[in-house]
């Protein structure tokens, strides 16, 4: 159950966001995804396990 972004039609898988984040961190000391904004367009991600279907 991943987050999407609806911009980029990405989804990031939620096991993997910690693992992204301090990547992202690290290299380019962006802090969008611990804030929720995908770190591409900074768009909020939505949180497809709200959602009712699979
Ligand atoms: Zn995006």
């Amino acid at each position: 159950m991943p987050l999407h972004c609806p911009r980029c039609k990405k989804n990031i898988d939620k096991t993997k966001v910690d693992e992204i984040d301090a990547q992202l961190m690290n290299t380019y000391h962006n802090d969008a995804l611990r804030r929720g904004l995908c770190p591409v367009c900074m768009t909020p991600l939505i949180d497809t396990e709200k959602k009712v279907d699979q």
